[in-house]
């Protein structure tokens, strides 16, 4: 057993494992999101675009931006935005320029939007299952993973925390609430921790 399984709690392969296991919870989701998609007559991705477009449409409403918090290319992205054109669930606005480029879902994209919320439900309800405790450490943990790839460049867009210039990691002893954000002047309790904050400034690197 190596140094750093035995630092793991002497259980071998436990990073990879861990790896796994995330990669299964992806498989699994995008299966997940494929059905409800095909259930509304959409791709998955048209579906991420219009559940984006309905979340937090002042960050989200040109198709570059569309496409960089997908990881695809402006074309690909540009062809869903396209598509849900067609389809009447997205209109288009003038920009700052004049030209007509922001993004808005139409009153038929905001009811396409209500019904695919529960898209991840079961997830959801999996969740339920596993001690609140454990899902503020498992938050926290995920999200300093996240931030640890987008430093490597393999993730792009995440508004997340600790990737954010306003976080002050451990400032307390506190092991429920260790983090502080600058920008809100408040402590972070672990179960706070913010995915995808509008506030967020990225941390230089
Ligand atoms: S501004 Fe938002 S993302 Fe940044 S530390 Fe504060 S709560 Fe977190």
């Amino acid at each position: 057993m190596t140094e750093h399984e035995v630092a793991a709690g002497g259980t071998p392969d436990l990073d990879r494992r861990l790896a796994d296991a995330v990669e299964r919870l992806g498989h699994g989701l995008r299966s997940l999101a494929q059905r409800t998609a095909r259930e509304h007559g959409l791709t998955p991705l048209q579906q991420q675009a219009v559940l984006a477009l309905a979340r937090q449409p002042g960050i989200r409403r040109e198709v570059s931006a569309l496409a960089a918090e997908f990881d695809v290319t402006t074309p690909t992205m540009s062809d869903a935005v396209s598509a849900l054109e067609r389809k009447g669930l997205v209109g288009r606005s003038p920009g700052r320029d004049g030209r007509r480029r922001l993004l808005t879902l139409t009153a038929g994209g905001d009811e396409v939007a209500r019904r695919l919320q529960p898209w991840d439900g079961p997830l959801l309800t999996a969740l339920e299952g596993v001690p609140a405790a454990d899902r503020a450490t498992t938050l926290g943990s995920l999200l300093h993973v996240i931030a640890e790839l987008q430093r490597q460049g393999v993730v792009s867009v995440a508004r997340t925390c600790p990737s954010c210039r306003f976080f002050g990691a451990n400032t307390y002893r506190d092991p429920v609430a260790p983090h502080h954000c600058h920008l809100l002047r408040i402590p972070l309790p672990l179960a706070d921790l913010r995915v995808d904050c509008p506030e967020h400034e990225p941390a230089a690197t």
